[in-house]
């Protein structure tokens, strides 16, 4: 089948590489020509697991990258993953997708067959019908060859072909059954060799599983952070706790590890986005608030477990891990960026490293001085901090004997605790 994909950023890049790695030809669209330029050539425009090996294969071949829409027509399903980032009180902003989806259904305003818009993109129940679909329709002038449908995407950063390619879960929100088919004929490669359940329903219920998903997700991380707050004022081990909580099977063994909270693009944005919209509606979401709540304290906490041990005022302090998990270097909502912001608001001097994700953290924090190595962020260092759970932080060893005191509040529990540093975590 031949796909476009319009919008070429996490989501976009991702699936038009694997819909081109599952045997489909795809025209990927973005406005950001450094993007194309780059998915042109092959090379991934962000940093995520094997996705630079497909784009080598495909690009040129199966997959091409262009910011013209002037492709949409002659593919048979376009799929929209335009960023849908929050408003200040915390509801989606449409404009960039209503954009894209005006300016898809433009392309189609002749075409004399059947033709799927599918929104890739995370929405509330209500935008489909209220604002993406008639965004659609003013631009097609209502060819009613054209429909649009809802297929929520669940892909992690970090791991997201993996993911795309391994899924728990397809979900399918159609208006029809011929859209419904579109779909399974678009993933049917995939399922040949990979089991994964196929929810068929309609745009609205598609839209909100993926918020119930996240929301889900993120509140069982508040909560489990919450306990082990609880665990350590008791000085129990909070890890030990979870993992036998974990062997109920209700309950399951993952997103048990406390630690100083969730961040990413999609998370606090998705959670947000529906509170604002039950709120709309006239419900109060109150578990969903606090569920926010607790993970903005969390950086607090760790801070002030640093705080018990060094006075920032005029100390260095060296911040390790700034994206917002491992494996990307995406440093939206990073749990860092409020260390940061405090560490400094407090007077103290920031040494930070990751492995990947300074230049964006760079653009943040100018001022910021930012280490080669967690090395050298440690040396001369009078506490330090670790943020993300990067795996090369557990190998720290004698680098912690460079520190000026050798303080390593941990909020990812991964380095090793040895004599001759304080190690202070925030679950033990
Ligand atoms: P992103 O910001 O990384 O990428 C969006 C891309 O769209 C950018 O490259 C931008 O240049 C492009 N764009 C903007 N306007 C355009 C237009 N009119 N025409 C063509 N291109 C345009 O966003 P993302 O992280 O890929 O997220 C996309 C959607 O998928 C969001 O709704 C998000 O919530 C959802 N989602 C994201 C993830 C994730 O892990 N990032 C996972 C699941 C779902």
């Amino acid at each position: 089948m031949h796909i476009s994909v319009i919008g070429s950023g996490y989501v976009g890049t991702t699936i038009a590489a694997c819909f081109a790695e599952l045997g489909h030809t795809v025209t990927t669209i973005d406005i950001d020509e450094e993007v194309v330029a780059a998915l042109s050539a092959g090379r991934a425009p962000i940093d995520e697991p094997g996705l630079e090996g497909l784009l080598e294969t495909h690009a040129g071949d199966r997959l091409e990258a262009t910011t013209s829409y002037d492709a949409v027509p002659e593919s048979d399903v376009t799929f929209l993953a335009i960023g849908t980032p929050s408003n200040d009180d915390g509801s989606i902003d449409l404009a960039a997708l209503e954009a894209a989806a005006e300016a898809t259904g433009e392309t189609l305003a002749d075409k004399a067959k059947r033709h799927l818009v599918v929104i890739k993109s995370t929405v509330t129940p209500t935008s489909i019908e209220t604002a993406l679909e008639p965004a659609v329709k003013r631009g097609t002038g209502g060819n009613e060859n054209v429909e649009v449908g809802m297929n929520p995407e669940f892909l992690r950063e970090g791991s997201a072909v993996s993911d795309f390619m391994h899924p728990d879960k397809l979900v399918y929100g159609t208006n029809s059954e011929w859209a419904t088919e579109r779909l399974h004929a678009i993933y049917e490669p995939l399922l040949t060799d990979h089991d994964a359940h196929v929810v068929e329903t309609d745009p609205a219920t598609a839209s909100m599983i993926k918020y119930a998903n996240n929301a889900f997700l993120a509140s069982k991380i508040s909560l489990v952070n919450d306990l082990g707050n609880i665990c350590k004022e008791f000085g129990l081990d909070a890890y030990e706790v979870m993992e036998a909580v974990g062997l109920d099977d209700r309950i399951s063994e993952r997103f048990l590890r406390s630690g100083v909270g969730w961040g990413g693009s999609c998370f606090p944005k998705d959670v947000n986005a529906i509170i604002a919209a039950a709120r709309e509606e006239g419900y109060d979401p109150a578990l969903l608030e606090a569920t926010v709540e607790i993970n903005e304290k969390q950086p607090e906490r760790l801070l002030e477990l640093l705080g018990d041990h060094v006075d920032f005022d005029g100390s260095q302090i060296a911040v390790l891990g700034l994206s917002f998990k491992p494996q990307t270097d995406d440093i939206r909502n990073s749990r860092a960026i409020p260390v940061i912001e405090q560490l400094r608001e407090h007077g103290a001097e920031v040494v930070a490293y990751d492995p990947v994700a300074i230049d964006p953290m760079r653009e943040r924090f100018p001022a910021v001085e930012y280490a080669n190595s967690a090395a050298e962020a440690l040396d001369g260092a009078d506490g330090a901090t670790v943020v993300t759970g990067w795996d090369e932080f557990a190998a720290l060893d004698e680098e912690f004997d460079a520190m000026e005191t050798p303080v390593v509040v941990d909020g990812r529990r991964i380095v090793r605790r040895r004599d001759g540093i304080v190690y202070d975590g925030l679950t033990y």
